[in-house]
């Protein structure tokens, strides 16, 4: 009896060991994905917890701006700004936490979270440079790093109309310019002078 019982179920152990095997690797993989995800939801709702929602004339002065991008063809960008991105106006734990650098916005990758701070509704002067203001962050949203957002916001000023012709008084301008310019030297070779903007 023994015997016979050997014979049938030899061939079948391996396949049915190797079966729950893959089983419970599957289903540690699967507690571990969702307890991954159960952390960033309780992460990013601890971001939004803790710091405030733009006030209604704040959002217009962002939907201005996101439109701006949207009309001169950065699809992408307003996409993600516009309906991936929760936008605040104070700073939340993770930014108190770490300090932030710009005056004007913070992005908290990949959460998609933007704090925007006073300056950015007071300092540029139209839509046109907060959307500036704006494909810089939008580029912090796909996970690039501050000096790729810096590049990638001067080669496209002029796409957005924000040209030095009309800003170059302003001190979004300014600050963005020497930033720049520090960072990439190369991009400020042109002209007969040799010490313009090339872009
Ligand atoms: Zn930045």
């Amino acid at each position: 009896m023994a015997g016979e019982e050997r014979v049938e179920s030899g061939p079948a152990e391996p396949v049915a060991g190797a079966t729950a095997k893959k089983r419970g690797f599957l289903k540690r993989v699967g507690w571990i994905l969702g307890a991954t995800l159960i952390a960033l939801m309780i992460c990013y709702a601890s971001l939004l917890i803790s710091s405030d929602g733009l006030q209604p004339d704040q959002r217009e002065k962002v939907q201005n701006a996101i439109a701006v991008l949207q009309q001169q063809g950065f699809n992408r960008e307003a996409f993600i700004l516009k309906h991936l991105t929760v936008f605040r106006r104070t700073d939340n734990w993770w930014n108190k936490y770490i300090g932030h650098r710009d005056a004007y916005a913070a992005t908290n990758f990949p959460f998609e979270v933007v704090t925007l701070y006073p300056d950015f509704f007071s300092v540029p002067v139209d839509d046109k440079e907060r959307a500036a203001v704006l494909l810089h962050e939008s580029c912090h949203l796909m996970g690039d790093g501050e000096d790729a957002a810096l590049a990638s916001t001067w080669r496209n000023k002029r796409r957005i109309g924000w040209t030095a012709d009309r800003y170059h008084q302003t001190r979004v301008w300014d600050a963005t310019e020497k930033l720049t310019r520090a960072s990439f030297p190369y991009m400020f070779q042109c002209g007969t002078d040799g010490q313009s903007d090339c872009f």
